[in-house]
């Protein structure tokens, strides 16, 4: 049983049936047993409450826990031994293999510092592994539970085209035009992943049965990798099984031009309007990315409440373009924030995340106004918090949600000296960093308390860390390693052969012929 107030010179939240955040001088909070039970003026609280602890002071905001909506690994593919590279085969892990628990406790302590209290965990045990192993997933579902934090686990699913898709179609056309030995070679290792649709459904299900309703800070949700990595049949039947268990969907949705070309090779139209014709989108979908989205998909995508979590780091890094994002905005389309796993300091740090988001959709004029930061505010909270399903306990800080609550030290924002005219969000937004988070409570505890973990032991975690990363590769890794240079000679003519169709790609950053 926990109770306590919570004190801040301010209390930012926004709110969940209104636009807009509100920024409440000197207020608090009092939460009991996980829940809040009123925000006020900090003075009465105390006067209602004289005897109950006190958290955090009048030299600190208090936000919602940030909300990651879209996130895989905690190594990033960096430390792992892979630079950023456009193409998919370079984007399957590194060389190095590392035990998944301490990988995803890594990952969650990166969160937790940095103000993210709830994460969704698109799970992808790497190429050649089984998806739904049941050792790696009880491993990174324990790593998040134990650091404290709330987790989205949804293991992503592919069935085909693992990691080829272009204009001259997927991984079965690619391989076609290899070398006998390197064809058996390639196609045999990658069709290790490609499990029987009633097989991937039928295991899937049983994370549904073995961890549902098993923890109040985890979540199951359903994440067919990509448009292009799923056939029709295991679409349809993931669709069904985020209905049946009324969770919400994640896809990710033509990141790369070339994800694009495929969908015109392969159905004369793009992934979107080819999930629009298997009637898979709807208020429950997250769209990942939509980079190359035109006019019509994003019509499309609005008529059918679909939403939309955008990482901008992980685009640039990647080379793959920038989510036209005021486009989704005119249309009402719910936006969230991401880091992918490639942030910007190769971490997991929100913040800098919502300020790479707050700058680059800055058009060239005076036509478009940026984003505000409120917008930016409710995207990393309440937003997040709708598209993982999560919004009735977290997101915002009213009476009756859980306590997820971040404590910035404001002396960094404020001193020496900030305009008192300047609006507050503004100073967090412009001026607050990750390294600001003093404490992170979530459901009511305090898992970090004046920036030390309080739930495991970050020295003896970066310990074996460090004696894991000298173990020799396992021969899956090796393999994969052994593969990937022997394709890319290939691989660069196998995108670049024909000339590309033109397509509008409707942003003026994402292309040369925009209007
Ligand atoms: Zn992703």
């Amino acid at each position: 049983m926990s109770e306590f107030l919570i004190r801040g010179k301010y209390l930012v939240t926004p709110h969940v049936n209104s636009d807009g955040v509100s920024v409440l001088s000197e207020h608090g909070l009092h939460q009991k047993n996980g829940r809040i039970v009123k925000v006020a003026p900090f003075h009465e609280l105390r006067s209602r409450f004289p005897h109950l602890e006190v958290v955090g002071s009048d030299r600190q905001a208090i936000l919602p826990g940030l909300v990651n909506s879209h996130y895989h690994q905690g190594f990033s593919f960096l430390q792992l031994g892979q630079p950023d590279r456009t193409t998919d085969p370079y984007r399957s892990q590194g060389a190095w293999d590392v035990d998944p628990y301490l990988e995803h406790l890594y990952g969650a302590m990166q969160m937790i510092e940095t103000g993210t209290t709830t994460v969704q965990v698109i799970y992808d045990p790497g190429r050649g592994r089984d998806p739904l192993d049941e050792l790696s997933t009880s491993k990174v579902i324990k790593a998040y539970l134990d650091s404290g934090m709330r987790v989205c686990y949804a293991p992503e699913i592919v069935n085909q085209n693992t990691i080829i898709a272009g204009p001259n179609g997927g991984e079965r056309e690619f391989a076609a035009r290899l070398p006998t030995d390197l064809k058996r070679r390639f196609t045999r290792f990658f069709d290790k992943e490609h499990l029987p649709v009633e097989e991937l459904i039928s295991r899937n299900e049983d994370v549904f049965s073995r961890y549902s309703d098993s923890n109040t800070r985890l979540r199951i949700n359903v994440a067919p990798g990509n448009v292009h990595r799923c056939s029709d049949d295991l679409l349809i039947k993931l669709r069904d099984l985020a209905l049946k268990h009324k969770t919400t969907m994640h896809i990710h949705l033509q990141e790369w031009y070339n994800q694009l070309l495929y969908g015109l090779w392969a159905w004369g139209k793009s992934p979107l309007q080819h999930l629009n014709d298997l009637d898979f989108l709807g208020p429950n979908l997250d769209c990942v990315h939509s980079v190359w989205v035109n006019d019509q998909d994003i019509e499309t995508m609005a008529r059918h409440g679909v939403s939309v979590s955008t990482n901008p780091t992980s685009n640039f890094r990647l080379q793959a373009g920038i989510t036209p994002i005021y486009r989704f905005l005119d249309k009402d389309i719910t936006m969230a924030l991401g880091t992918d796993e490639v942030g910007l300091n190769d971490d997991k740090d929100m913040i800098q995340e919502m300020k790479l988001l707050h700058k680059v959709h800055r058009l060239p004029g005076v036509k478009t106004p940026p984003l505000t930061a409120s917008q930016v505010f409710k995207m990393s909270t309440i937003n997040s918090a709708k598209v993982v399903g999560w919004d009735d306990a977290i997101g915002t800080l009213e009476t009756g949600m859980s306590c997820d609550v971040i404590l910035m030290n404001l002396d960094h924002v404020e001193y020496p000296f900030l305009d008192p005219n300047v609006p507050t969000l503004d100073a967090i937004l412009y001026r607050g960093r990750g390294i600001d988070i003093d404490t992170v409570i979530v459901e009511g505890e305090i898992v970090m308390n004046d920036r030390r973990f309080t739930k495991f032991d970050k020295t003896a975690l970066y310990r074996e860390l460090g004696r894991i990363a000298k173990l020799p590769l396992d021969p899956i890794k090796s393999e994969l390693n052994t593969l990937r240079h022997e394709i890319t000679p290939y691989l660069g003519i196998f995108y670049n052969e024909n000339s590309t169709p033109t397509f509008n790609s409707e942003y003026i950053f994402n292309g040369e012929k925009n209007s």
